[in-house]
């Protein structure tokens, strides 16, 4: 195929993988019609989505916000340009939840970005979720997701929690920005210019996002309820030190990627 030679040539990694993918989708077919058909030469149509994906993806754009999808958690999930791609390592933070005991409650996802955590959660467990998000975007892009799966969430457009009542959540999960602003230099081109700051960016050390969110679930967890939070770094354990059973998990690399603790009974208002 010309297209993995020209993406090799251009340092595109995976080439081939790449190839697929933006061919797959300049013909609007699945992967095996591309084995089954591969000595059929292109549809002219075709060529020219091709050629034009070929060129966005060698500008830098990531194959996902071309092709306008992500998989996480077996489902396939609607991504565009202002909402954060899905990660693989966010699936730790699925399988810890659907492994607490149940019923869990009200749940709220905060930052929902494609809506991969809310919806996955809600049609996993077949109940309801609360969603919040700052960005119109992401709570339309959610919006779709969750109607595509048929998953029961309640979005709400929020500064964090702000738009919750004190006392109200059972347990609170988020993949929040934890990037230090310091750290965007050394980004890849994919993540630094195409995905969004507000999903990417905390602050000088990547911890604003976690600040806020220690602080605002204090009022909205009810005591004794969970946070279960993914993490870039350990020190974020040091902002959860007056909650207790705090937990941090690494992934399969060794590196922290989730942090869970229990807001205190009894505390001080
Ligand atoms: N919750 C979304 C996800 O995990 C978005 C996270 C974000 O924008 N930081 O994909």
């Amino acid at each position: 195929m010309q297209g993995i030679k020209l993406l090799t040539d251009e340092k595109i990694d995976p080439p081939r993988l790449t190839a697929e993918l933006l061919l797959m989708h300049a013909l609007r077919k699945e992967r095996v019609f591309l084995f089954s058909h591969s000595a059929d030469p292109l549809p002219e149509l075709a060529w020219i989505h091709y050629g034009r994906y070929l060129h966005e993806r060698i500008a830098g754009k990531p194959v996902q916000y071309i092709t306008g999808h992500q998989e996480f958690f077996t489902r396939n999930f609607k991504v565009q340009p202002g909402v954060l791609i899905p990660r693989p390592e966010t699936e730790h933070l699925i399988e810890y939840t659907l492994n607490l005991p149940k019923p869990i409650g009200v749940i709220a996802d905060a930052g929902v970005g494609s809506g991969a955590i809310c919806v996955t959660l809600a049609a996993e467990l077949r109940q309801p979720v609360i969603g919040l998000d700052l960005s119109p975007t992401a709570l339309e892009v959610a919006r779709q997701n969750a109607a595509e799966h048929k998953a029961n969430v309640h979005f709400i457009q929020s500064n964090w929690l702000s738009a919750l009542r004190p006392n109200s959540l059972d347990l609170l999960v988020s993949n929040p920005p934890y990037i230090a602003l310091t750290d965007k230099p050394t980004l890849q081109r994919e993540v630094r210019d195409h995905e969004p700051d507000l999903a990417l960016f905390a602050g000088d050390d990547g911890q604003d996002a976690y600040r806020i969110l220690e602080q605002q679930a204090r009022q909205v967890l009810k005591p004794g309820c969970r946070i279960l939070l993914e993490i870039g770094a350990l020190s974020t354990r040091d902002l959860f030190s007056n909650w207790n059973e705090i937990e941090v998990q690494n992934d399969l690399s060794g590196r922290p990627c989730l942090l869970t603790a229990v807001l205190p009974e009894g505390r001080a208002e």
